[in-house]
């Protein structure tokens, strides 16, 4: 293996992370249940105790 090969990987699995880091989560990060959208775009939880961006973004949070 060459130092190209491992320099595209590590660029590769920069991108792959920055991708995932932009996405909004898919649920709950307290309980697990899927994310529902509301009316006004935001993400929550049916137990009431998520809502993104509101709560913020788990990743950003340290979980997941
Ligand atoms: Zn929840």
């Amino acid at each position: 293996m060459s130092w190209e090969q491992l320099r595209s990987i590590a660029l590769q699995d920069r991108a792959y992370r920055e991708f995932w880091a932009s996405q909004p989560p898919q649920a709950c990060p307290n309980d697990g249940t899927p994310l529902e959208q509301g009316p006004d775009g935001s993400l929550f939880c049916r137990m009431g105790d998520y809502s993104y961006p509101r709560d913020g973004d788990p990743a950003a949070m340290g979980g997941m």
